[in-house]
């Protein structure tokens, strides 16, 4: 048997965290078993549904590496599919039109309240005569079509996560609705649980993951395949992810959509990775560093918590941190262009090219998100900078000003200067003026950068000689001191 799992994202937002997570949990199963990973957009609700939604899911699995065999197939586009199996439900008897007006529906919840039950159909409708729909029809009124669901029902399965799940079909809401109200013989458009069976029967799903909000549904679902005289998949229940207090993440914990994490500067590379630990744990749970194909050789769900799982943003911060810093600086020049750009630095992305790469290659180390690169080599693409006052404090500090008066007194005689030749210049400095060295070296840094901290300062100043803007920062701080 050949593993087809899908995603089925509804295209009523942009591609969400928890959707995006789930679709990494398939596409790890699905390359795990050599089987396909299929994308299905369920833009059925066409009230909610935007193309611009649909374009942002597909870039951000795009951007994400979670790269689907077949697809995207738009339910959209599969009514008359729909319509068929409602069709055969209906002529085995399994279905029926429900001819309920809102009021009525509303009457019968309020009693339900009155008598503190739970809210379902009464299923009123399943038994009507010829002659009581007759009469409906005549007064004008719609239908809807439900879906038989016997009571009598226990619905069980073995969840590759959860275990084995049992459902009592009485919990289930009485008779669902599986098609939207229309007039005489029509079918209305399709709701979710109908239109999720068919497309999965057709399409030969043999594994449904998705999040564990569906547990419901997937009783409801069961039923239908049966219904329908299908195979009744693999189902898998995913954890929600969770806020730091232990609640469903949500709009108020800040982003949720993977294109707002794109903008924060995350790295594809580390968001996926981080999310593969969303619930999931490598067999040496020590390992925290891995690649999708890395990952997807070592997953199973034995291995997939039933708890929720915390979203961390400082972990997150840590793995991305990570991945910038082992990142060749060729590669992460092309994506700090960008922010420089937007920051108004003055450059040419290609005569510039070696400078910048030696620029990456020396913040790189210091980064965590992307956009921190703008203000970390503010200084050196802007030829005056700010002086913080810790920076103009050390300037002050005794011994300060001779020190970098020294360190530009020998400048003249280094038209260009390497790192070797930094680090003797601070040596000689260091030992001439009887000083520690720490003294030249946070002089250096408040001189030549303005602030306290940052980025290596030997291969900074290399990179500000070579902007040739190191002397006169130098002068300026030694006026600051004076
Ligand atoms: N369209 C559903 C959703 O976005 C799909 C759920 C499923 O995988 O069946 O939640």
């Amino acid at each position: 048997m050949t593993v087809r799992v899908r995603i089925a994202p509804s295209p009523t937002g942009n591609l969400h965290i928890g959707t995006a997570r789930t679709a990494v949990f398939n596409w790890l199963y699905a390359r795990h078993h050599g089987g396909q990973f299929i994308l299905r957009i369920e833009d059925t609700d066409t009230t909610r549904s935007r193309p611009e939604y649909t374009e942002n899911i597909l870039e951000g699995l795009t951007w994400l590496g979670l790269n689907w065999d077949e697809g995207p197939t738009f339910q959209s586009k599969r009514l008359d599919l729909y319509r068929q199996a409602t069709q055969t439900l209906l002529d085995k008897g399994l279905a029926y039109r429900s001819y309920d007006t809102e009021a009525e529906l509303e009457e019968m919840r309020a009693a339900q309240k009155a008598r503190k039950e739970a809210p379902r159909y009464d299923n009123r409708h399943r038994n009507l005569t010829a002659e009581q729909r007759a009469a409906f029809e005549a007064e004008g009124r719609q239908a809807v079509i439900r879906f038989i669901i016997d009571d009598n029902r226990e619905i069980v399965w073995n969840d590759l996560v959860r275990g084995k799940l049992t459902w009592k079909a009485s919990d289930l809401g009485g008779d669902m609705v599986i098609a939207r109200a229309s007039q005489g013989d029509a079918i209305g458009q399709p709701l979710y649980n109908l239109a999720v069976v068919v497309d999965d029967i057709d399409m030969q799903i043999t594994h449904v993951i998705r999040g564990e909000d569906h547990i419901a549904n997937t009783a409801k679902q069961i039923l239908l395949y049966e219904a329908l005289g299908a195979a009744v998949p693999e189902f898998s229940h995913t954890p929600l992810i969770l806020n730091m207090q232990g609640q469903k993440l949500s709009k108020r914990d800040g982003v949720t959509s993977i294109s707002e994490f794109k903008e924060m500067g995350f790295t594809p590379e580390a968001l996926v990775n981080y999310m593969t630990l969303l619930g999931w744990s490598p067999p040496d749970s020590t390992q925290e560093i891995f690649t999708l194909e890395e990952a997807a050789h070592q997953f199973s769900f034995e291995r997939v918590n039933k708890a929720g799982a915390k979203f961390d943003w400082a972990k997150l911060d840590w793995l991305n941190g990570q991945y910038l810093h082992a990142m060749p600086a060729p590669q992460l020049v092309e994506l700090l262009i960008p922010y420089w750009q937007k920051a108004g630095f003055e450059f040419d992305p290609v005569s510039d090219r070696a400078w910048l790469e030696q620029l990456a290659a020396v913040i790189g180390p210091s980064l965590a998100r992307l956009p921190e690169a703008v203000e970390m080599s503010r200084m050196l693409f802007t030829e005056s900078v700010e002086f913080s006052e810790e920076a103009a404090d050390q300037m002050k500090k005794e011994g300060a000003s001779e020190v970098v008066q020294a360190i530009l007194d020998t400048l003249d005689n280094y038209p260009e200067l390497t790192s070797e030749q930094a680090q003797e210049i601070i040596k000689t400095v260091t030992k001439d003026k009887n000083v520690k060295k720490g003294l030249v070296m946070r002089s250096l840094r408040a001189g030549l950068t303005g602030d306290v901290n940052g980025p290596d300062l030997v291969e900074s100043w290399v990179l500000l000689h070579q902007q040739g803007i190191d002397k006169t920062r130098l002068q300026k701080a030694l006026s600051l001191a004076a």
